[in-house]
């Protein structure tokens, strides 16, 4: 069977949920080998095999982390050579689209972006790519090399697929580039202590009708009864009452939680497009119109300033 890359995203060793999605959806199409580069790489092994990566690359060295993403597309290049895979998966992050992009030019290979789900075809992997916020969907494959893709968080479902555990370091010689843009400072951002936003079962998001920045801890509250992450419209983030990266929606982050709770979010198309595959989906707006309202499973037309302070009490009070 073919041999599938997939590039690791990970922190430390800690795999992030997004190349488990990527390894569901390797399996389709091959026997995903992994690569999993700089410090704790080694460490990624164990939870690759027991969701189906047959084999591990790994690699460390200074220049992962003092440089920019050069360093990477040298080694991520050095596996498609030693590997000769049938196609290569990237996690659709802003590095990841920039790693993919720079190896494709290299190996001379199509690439497809933000793909949100992967079939084998008889002439290559079918990549479907949501378009114009989710209201098309395409079918594609790269007719050119060896397909390079790129696919969005939350696209398919992890699961354990367990093969045995086999780690081999990976030799890579950097080029004269991989040095050309030094990191030369690093903030750690701030940590809320809740969840990641695309990683989360539940996200519970506010938009223009939360109405300031201080009112956001009403969400903030609803957030942290349920142990959800919090998420904000574009209107609220260009208000500057949350941070861009909480942003949901096309020109933000996609989330598929079990749970969505939109309050004051009217339901823009642009705001769909990053939720609308939520397993249950609730809103709170005063507007019985909304169109928000079209999405849902659960509506509440009501003020959230009166709702959700109320809702945070009940459930506080039925978790005991
Ligand atoms: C290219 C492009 C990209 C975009 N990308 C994104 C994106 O990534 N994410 C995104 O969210 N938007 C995006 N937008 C913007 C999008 O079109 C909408 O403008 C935006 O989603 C509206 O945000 P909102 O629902 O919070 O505000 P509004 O549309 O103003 O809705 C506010 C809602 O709150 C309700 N409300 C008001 N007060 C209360 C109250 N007290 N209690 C209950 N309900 C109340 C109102 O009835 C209303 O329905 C994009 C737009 C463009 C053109």
């Amino acid at each position: 069977m073919a041999e599938v890359l997939v590039y690791v995203d990970h922190a430390d060793g800690a795999v992030r949920k997004p190349t488990l999605e990527l390894l569901t959806l390797a399996r389709r199409i091959g026997e995903p080998v992994a690569v999993a580069l700089g410090a704790g790489a080694a460490d990624t092994a164990a939870v690759l095999a027991e969701h189906g990566a047959v084999k591990v690359l790994t690699a460390d060295a200074p220049e992962f982390t003092e440089y920019l993403v050069v360093p990477k597309v040298d080694a991520l290049q050095a596996a498609y050579e030693a590997v000769s895979p049938a196609a290569v998966l990237v996690p659709s992050s802003a590095e990841g689209k920039e790693i993919a992009a720079r190896l494709a030019v290299r190996i001379g290979s199509g690439i497809i972006t933000d793909a949100v789900d992967l079939e084998a075809g008889d002439e290559g992997p079918v990549a479907t790519q949501a378009a114009f916020a989710a209201s098309f969907t395409t079918k594609s494959r790269v007719s050119k090399g060896t397909p390079v893709i790129t696919v969005k968080p939350n696209s398919a479902p992890v699961e354990a697929a367990p093969a045995a555990r086999a780690v081999e370091a990976l030799a890579v010689t950097f080029g004269a580039l991989a040095t050309g843009t030094k990191v030369v400072s690093r903030t750690p951002r701030e940590s809320t202590g809740r969840p990641e936003l695309t990683e989360a079962a539940i996200v519970v998001s506010g938009g223009r009708g939360v109405n300031g920045a201080e009112n956001f801890g009403i969400i903030e509250a609803l957030a942290d009864s349920l142990g959800a992450a919090v998420g904000a419209s574009r209107a609220a983030v260009d208000a500057g009452w949350y941070p861009h990266s909480n942003q949901v929606g096309q020109t933000g982050k996609s989330v598929s939680p079990q749970l969505y709770i939109a309050s004051g979010i009217s339901g823009a198309i642009q705001h769909r497009a990053g939720m609308q595959t939520s397993k249950t989906i609730v809103a709170i707006n005063k507007d019985a119109e909304a169109p928000i309202f079209d999405l849902v499973d659960y509506g509440v037309v009501g003020d959230l300033f009166s709702v959700v302070p109320q809702l945070t009490d009940e459930i506080k009070a039925r978790k005991g």
